[in-house]
C-alpha cells in the first residue's frame, strides 16, 4: 500500500502498482489461418491488426479469411469427419479433448495475459475466470464423449457433422471452449470463427490443439471479420451453425440458413433485471449489483442491466451502491488490482457513449464513479441512472458496457410485470432472504438463467441460453452436448 496525499481528515491509503508480467509472452506479428493441422496464408494475402484497447498499440497481424478459405476449412473438417473423428472410438476422442484441457492449464498464464491484452479485460478476471472455466469445459465434455449412451438412454446418438462455429469479443477464449468442446464430444468436426478485435487466444488455442495432435482437419479457426462468418452460415455442407453474437446478426443468419436444413443455436443479447427485495442481505446485494453489471466492463451478454429495487430499501441500495462504486479501481487491466479494465474497442466506446448521451438527454439523473481515466486507451466510468421509466432508450436497448439503469418497484407483482417487459430473456437475478420468494419469482420470470442471491456465476456443468430476442438453444450441461447429436 502506498501513502496518498493527507486529506483534511485523515489519511487516504492507495494500492501499490501491481502489474502483471508479459515478459513470458512471445507474440507473432503475424498470424495465419489454422486449416487442416496447418497455419496456412489466406487465400487474399490480405491481414488486418488486432490492438490492445488499453494502450491502442497493435499487438499482431491477423489472416483474413474470405469464401475461398472458408471453402478449404470447410472441406478440411469434412474429410476430417468422414475420416476420422466419427469413426474414432469415443474413449480415444475423449483423450485428444483431456490432452486440450491439460496443455491450456499449462499455458493458462500465458492466455490470461494475451486475453487481457487483446480483450481489456482485468486480469483478474481472465487469470480467475475465463481461463480456468475454459479449461473446465474441455474436461467436462471430456467426460461426456464415451458416455453418450447414457446422456441419452434408450437413443441412438449421432454426431450432426461438420460445425461451423461463430463467437463474440466479450469472452473469447472461453466462447471458442463453450463451442468446441461440446462439438467435438459428440463427434463433430469445427470450423470456428473469432472476433476481429479478439482473435488472439483462439489462434493460441490453435498451438494448442495442434501440440494435443488432434487429426488434422477436426478443428479448424479462421479469422476475419463479419463477411467471413457469413462465409461459414452460407457454406452448403456445414450441418449446423452455433452462433454467439449481437441479436442483429443472429436475425440475418436465421434468415439466411432458413429451409437449408441446417441446426442452429443462436446465444444473443440481453437486458437482463436484478431484483432487490426489501428484505435482501443488502451489503451482499450491493456487491450483486456491482458484480453483475461492472464485470468485464458490462460487456456480458447476461449483465443485470437493469436493477428492481423494493421501494422501501432503495435509498440505502443507492447510497451504498455509489459508495461501493467511487472504491472501485479503473485503469491498467495488467494491474492485478484493478477492477474495471478498458473498453474492448473505440466502436464499443463510442455505443457506451452515445447512450449515456441519450440517457441525460431523457431526463435521467446520472452517477459516475469517481476514478481517474487513463489519457491513452479506451476507458468508460462505472454509471448508473436513476429518474428512469420502462420506456426510457437506456432500459430498453442492451448498452453492453458499464452503465446500469435504477427502478423501483412496490409489489412481486409489479417487478415481475416490469422485468419480463422486455424484448429479452437471458437471464435474472433475485435477492430476497425468503426461500418462498425466490421461488415464486423464479417461475414468473421470462430468463434462461436466473440466479438468487448470487450473479454471474457460471459452471460447465449448467445449461446456458435465453429466451425471445435472446436467442434459442443452450450451451453447457447436457442440453449443451444434445446441440451436437442427432437422437434417432
Ligand atoms: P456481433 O457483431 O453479432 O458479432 C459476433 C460475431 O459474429 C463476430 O465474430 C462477428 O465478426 C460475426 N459476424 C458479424 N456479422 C456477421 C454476419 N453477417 N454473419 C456471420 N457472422 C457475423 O456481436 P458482438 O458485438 O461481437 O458481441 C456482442 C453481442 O454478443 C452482444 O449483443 C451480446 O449480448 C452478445 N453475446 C451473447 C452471449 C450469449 O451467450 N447469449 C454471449 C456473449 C455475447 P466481427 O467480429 O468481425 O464483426
Ligand atoms: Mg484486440
Amino acid at each position: 500500500m502506498a501513502k496518498k496525499k493527507n486529506t483534511q481528515a485523515a489519511v487516504e491509503w492507495d494500492y501499490s502498482p501491481s502489474p502483471e508480467s508479459t515478459s513470458h509472452i512471445e507474440l507473432k506479428s503475424k498470424y495465419d489461418l489454422y486449416i487442416d493441422g496447418k497455419f496456412v496464408k489466406p487465400s487474399s494475402g490480405k491481414y488486418f491488426a488486432s490492438y490492445n484497447p488499453a494502450t491502442e498499440e497493435k499487438l499482431a497481424d491477423v489472416a483474413y479469411a474470405n469464401e475461398k478459405d472458408v471453402d478449404k476449412a470447410v472441406k478440411a473438417a469434412r474429410k476430417a469427419y468422414t475420416n476420422v473423428w466419427s469413426k474414432m472410438e469415443a474413449s480415444e476422442r475423449a483423450k485428444y479433448i483431456f490432452r486440450i484441457a491439460r496443455i491450456m492449464q499449462e499455458r493458462s498464464r500465458e492466455l490470461a495475459v494475451v486475453e487481457t491484452l487483446d480483450a481489456g479485460k482485468t486480469i483478474r478476471e481472465s487469470r480467475d475466470v475465463d481461463v480456468p472455466l475454459a479449461c473446465n469445459h474441455f474436461f467436462y465434455y471430456a467426460g461426456w464423449a464415451d458416455k453418450l449412451d447414457y446422456a441419452f438412454p434408450n437413443r441412438k446418438v449421432e454426431p450432426l457433422g461438420v460445425a461451423g462455429q461463430i463467437i463474440p469479443w466479450n469472452f473469447p477464449l472461453l466462447m471458442a471452449a463453450w463451442k468446441i468442446a461440446p462439438a467435438l464430444a459428440a463427434g463433430n468436426t469445427v470450423v470456428i470463427k473469432p472476433a476481429e478485435t479478439t482473435p488472439l487466444t483462439a489462434l493460441i488455442l490453435a498451438e494448442i490443439i495442434h501440440e494435443a495432435g488432434l487429426p488434422p482437419g477436426v478443428v479448424n479457426i479462421i479469422t476475419g471479420y463479419g463477411d467471413t462468418g457469413a462465409a461459414i452460415v452460407n457454406h452448403d455442407d456445414v450441418d449446423k451453425i452455433a452462433f454467439t453474437g449481437s441479436t442483429a446478426v443472429g436475425k440475418i443468419i436465421q434468415k439466411a440458413i432458413a429451409g437449408t436444413g441446417k441446426k442452429a443455436t443462436l446465444e444473443l443479447g440481453g437486458k437482463s433485471a436484478n431484483i432487490i427485495m426489501d428484505d435482501a442481505p443488502i451489503d451482499q446485494a450491493v456487491e450483486g449489483i456491482i458484480n453483475g453489471i461492472f464485470f468485464n466492463q458490462g460487456h456480458v451478454c447476461c449483465a443485470g442491466s437493469r436493477l428492481f429495487v423494493q421501494e422501501a430499501v432503495v435509498d440505502i441500495v443507492v447510497k451504498k451502491l455509489k459508495r461501493r462504486m467511487d472504491t472501485l479501481i479503473l485503469g491498467d487491466p495488467l494491474d492485478k488490482n484493478t477492477d474495471i479494465g478498458a473498453i474492448n474497442s473505440k466502436e464499443q466506446l463510442a455505443v457506451i457513449n452515445k447512450y449515456i448521451k441519450i440517457g441525460i438527454d431523457e431526463g435521467a439523473e446520472m452517477y459516475q464513479g469517481k476514478c481517474v481515466i487513463p489519457e491513452k486507451g479506451y476507458y468508460c466510468p462505472p454509471t448508473i441512472f436513476t429518474d428512469v421509466a420502462q420506456s426510457s432508450t437506456i432500459v430498453q436497448e442492451e448498452i453492453f458496457g458499464p452503465v446500469l439503469t435504477i427502478q423501483t418497484f412496490r409489489t412481486v407483482d409489479e417487478v415481475i410485470q416490469k422485468a419480463n417487459n422486455t424484448p429479452y430473456g437471458l437471464a435474472a437475478g433475485v435477492w430476497t432472504d425468503k426461500g418462498s420468494r425466490i421461488f415464486n419469482l423464479t417461475t414468473k420470470l421470462r430468463a434462461g438463467v436466473i440466479w438468487a442471491n448470487t450473479y454471474n456465476k457460471f459452471d460447465p456443468t449448467s445449461p446456458f441460453g435465453g429466451y425471445k430476442e435472446s436467442g434459442f438453444g443452450r450451451e453447457g450441461g447436457l442440453h449443451g452436448l444434445s446441440a451436437y447429436v442427432k437422437l434417432k
